[in-house]
């Protein structure tokens, strides 16, 4: 039997260490992966299902404030995710090009994500970390606040694109507001926004810019709270509640389970790679009670 709480995948992992080389056998789990899952079980969880760990901390009365089981893939999921972000001959994953403006972004069949934050939340860094497997892939880190003024399109194989938008706060919303809230209006393909918030700090007022964006538009988009690795587990418990009331209480968009990272320790990277190529079509992995 599974221990009581564990998720159901995850428990059968443990259970089966022949379900180890099954993962890897089935799905061809890259070297990185596969040294993963040979994690004793808490590292694993704190490194794969950061706020499942965070969760373990609650009071048992508040433990259904966080949303975990909309989005609860299984560790067979997340490898056949993992190989979608692994650069290869056949998987080219590459910087395609830059636009100000959205009648200069490139025509692309494929779905499309994006992701939008204030300057120095850690966009870049996150998006470094999920090309990790494309060692090859340039993403600019710009050291001046609100030095990207360009929207930069990155070709992930068959399978989608990922935009990263310029950074808000310093210098917008006037650059901001005239070039995204096109991009975010009316680019067809776009599948899902992923909105990063400072898990350190928390919603900050020009967070406020683009939530109200992402919500007048009616757009579907996601929290992501980055720099998990900075805090006490005190404070990002804290940050972490107070962000997910705001997202049951003041959105309607926003999918409600929230996705904590660190560009550093690569703590809920594998989760988010995983749902990204969920939502762009590419896993079918059934695990959502809505999308
Ligand atoms: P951007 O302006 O949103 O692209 O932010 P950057 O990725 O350039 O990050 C801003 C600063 O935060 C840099 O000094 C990064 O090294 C730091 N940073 C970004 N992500 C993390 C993280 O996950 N953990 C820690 N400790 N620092 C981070």
């Amino acid at each position: 039997m599974a221990a009581p709480g564990l998720r159901p995948g995850l428990g059968r992992l443990f259970e089966m260490p022949a379900a180890l080389g099954r993962v890897r056998r089935a799905y061809g789990t890259s070297q990185a992966f596969a040294e993963v899952l040979r994690l004793p079980k808490k590292q694993l969880t704190k490194l794969v299902f950061p706020l499942q760990e965070l969760e373990r901390h609650l009071v048992p009365d508040s433990k259904h404030e966080f949303h975990l089981k909309i989005f609860d893939p299984s560790l067979e999921d997340i490898a056949r995710a993992e190989s979608i972000f692994t650069a290869t001959a056949q998987n080219r994953i590459e910087y395609l090009s830059s636009a100000e403006r959205l009648d200069h972004a490139p025509a692309l069949p494929r779905p499309e994500v994006c992701f939008i934050g204030r300057s120095n939340v850690g966009k870049s860094s996150l998006i470094k970390a999920l090309f990790s497997l494309a060692p090859d892939v340039e993403v600019r880190v710009s050291k001046k606040p609100g030095h990207t003024k360009k929207m930069n399109f990155f070709k992930v194989g068959k399978y989608f694109t990922l935009v990263d938008m310029p950074g808000y706060g310093y210098r917008a919303p006037e650059d901001f507001v005239d070039m995204v809230e096109t991009y975010l209006k009316e680019r067809k393909n776009l599948m899902r926004t992923f909105l990063l918030v400072d898990s350190v700090v928390g919603i900050q007022k020009t967070d406020n810019i683009a939530v109200e964006m992402c919500e007048e538009f009616a757009l579907p988009y996601v929290m992501v709270l980055t720099k998990i690795d900075k805090s006490s587990k005190g404070h990002l418990l804290k940050q972490v509640l107070q962000i997910q009331k705001f997202v049951d209480t003041k959105t309607q968009g926003c999918f409600p389970q929230l996705f904590p990272v660190s560009a550093v320790t690569y703590s809920g990277i594998h989760l988010l790679r995983c749902f990204i190529a969920d939502i762009t079509g590419n896993l079918k992995t059934h695990c959502f009670q809505f999308s």
